[in-house]
């Protein structure tokens, strides 16, 4: 039977369009794909690459105050919201012209528009233009969830709004305790803005280590967020052109903008696949196997959509191991083990590998941590602290996770994931010779766990 493509891939971000550029280019397949709204997907045009200007942004406040504390004469009173936000889309254009001129060059046909699966080898278009393909993937990430049964909560916004905003609120409520909660409560937090955070639970960032949320949570504190823990709104109403606020705890205020952070789901939805008996999981998630094939063999599936890890590196050695499996004749199953990630609140937050609390559930553990105030705080007064922290197997010598809550902990932790990755054993960690004066010294320095269990 022929096709009109070898391959059809229905979401333009980070992982389909690395699927699509490795079947075409690297593999010579005939492969086309199509994009509703801007290439790039959630992580180039409203994810991580906007949000981390933004955290570029809003760490500047800091580093006046630290300037001066050091001796420069420097201001930094007001900062240009309208001024940026442009320069932002500007960027965007660019790095969206990257995205379509890379599957261009590739050779991929683009279709910009919206497409579903009308059956296992074919796609309709929105255009009603219906093509082939052996196989189709599915790339089209997830979408924001907003809480259900809050009075006023189409009064939010989402992180998606945040990049267009017309000004800069003056005070912002932030809902939420997961990753997108926390950065924006810092970044906006770094920008100026007066910022409240409720979270419904009793301690921040569920599933990452107890001792690390903990002193983030001080941390967010201490710059000034006004972190409420068991909280939650219930209660919204356009008042004065502002937003009125009722919570749980019966506290009332009043904000310029709330922010919903109350996670994402999978688009899996309304593309015709559970017509075709594809599986779809309890959060619509479509269920693949290692190679991320679905349940109708030709239709495989990368990404958020899928809901394994949701990252974009992890997106992208999906899709670049289901062109290789598919089109390549090296079956690569996707490697989900080990993925160090970083939190760009301020101070950030990276890790690899298991938490304290997981690791002490399989294995006999030594843990090996030191918090301390680095010396360029200590010089200028500032209490912020660093942590870092190593999970070692008793019986291997494994380091089993490293946790690093610092100034450019994102940086440092990808270093770590590489050592770990490789199964280095707490004594190698120790046969380092530390770069001094450093503040990651720290990680080849530990001699003594804290604690055993
Ligand atoms: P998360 O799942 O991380 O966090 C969602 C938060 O919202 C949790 O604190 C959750 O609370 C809370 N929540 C859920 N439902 C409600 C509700 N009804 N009322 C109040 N609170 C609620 O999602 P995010 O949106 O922060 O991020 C989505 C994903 O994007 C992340 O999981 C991550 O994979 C990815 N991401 C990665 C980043 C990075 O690598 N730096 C940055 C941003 C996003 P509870 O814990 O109690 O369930």
């Amino acid at each position: 039977m022929s096709f009109d493509y070898d391959l059809f891939v229905i979401g333009g971000g980070s992982g389909g369009v690395r699927a699509a550029r490795i079947a075409a280019s690297e593999h010579g397949a005939k492969v086309a794909l199509a994009e509703e709204y801007r290439m790039g997907g959630t992580c180039v045009i409203r994810g991580c690459v906007p949000k981390k200007l933004m955290v570029f942004a809003s760490g500047y406040s800091e580093r006046i105050e630290d300037a001066k504390a050091y001796g420069w004469n420097a201001s930094g009173d007001s900062f240009d919201w309208p001024q940026f936000r442009d320069h932002l889309h500007t960027e965007l254009d660019r790095l969206e012209g990257i995205y379509r001129s890379g599957l261009d060059k590739a050779g991929v046909e683009i279709f910009d528009e919206r497409a579903v699966v009308a059956d296992a080898h074919t796609v309709k278009l929105a255009s009603g233009k219906t093509v082939t393909a052996k196989h189709i993937l599915i790339a089209t990430g997830g979408h924001v969830v907003f809480p259900q049964g809050i009075a006023g909560v189409e009064l939010g916004i989402s992180s998606n709004e945040v990049f267009h905003l017309e000004e800069l609120p003056k005070k912002i409520l932030i809902i939420g305790g997961g990753y997108i909660a926390c950065e924006f409560a810092c970044i906006f937090n770094g920008l100026g803005s007066d910022v409240t955070q409720y979270y419904r639970g009793a301690q921040i960032l569920r599933g990452f280590d107890e001792e690390a949320r903990g002193l983030l949570a001080e941390e967010i504190r201490d710059r000034g967020v006004d972190l409420h823990l068991g909280t939650n709104v219930i209660e919204m109403e356009r008042r004065d052109g502002r937003i009125w606020t009722k919570a749980t705890n019966g506290r009332e205020d009043v904000f310029d903008q709330v922010l919903f952070a109350t996670g994402r789901a999978p688009n899996s939805g309304g593309l015709g696949l559970e017509a075709l008996g594809v599986e779809l999981g309890r959060k619509g998630q479509i269920v693949v196997d290692e190679y991320s094939q679905s349940t109708v063999p030709s239709i495989f599936a990368v990404g958020d959509v899928t809901d394994r890890i949701n990252l974009t590196p992890v997106a992208i050695r999906e899709g670049h191991a289901f062109a290789d499996t598919v089109f390549g004749g090296t079956p690569r199953p996707s490697d989900h083990e080990l993925v160090a990630s970083a939190i760009f609140t301020q101070p950030e937050y990276g890790s690899v590998g298991m938490t304290e609390e997981e690791a002490r559930e399989k294995y006999r553990i030594e843990v090996y941590c030191a918090s301390f105030r680095p010396m360029q705080n200590a010089f200028i007064g500032k209490s912020e602290r660093v942590l870092f922290k190593l999970i070692v197997d008793q019986d291997s010598r494994k380091v089993l996770g490293c946790h690093i809550i610092a100034e450019g902990a994102g940086e440092l932790i990808q270093m770590v994931g590489i050592a770990i990755k490789m199964g280095a054993t707490k004594e190698d960690f120790d046969r380092t010779v530390a770069v001094h004066p450093t503040i990651s010294e720290e990680l080849v320095t530990m001699r003594t766990p804290v604690r055993t269990a």
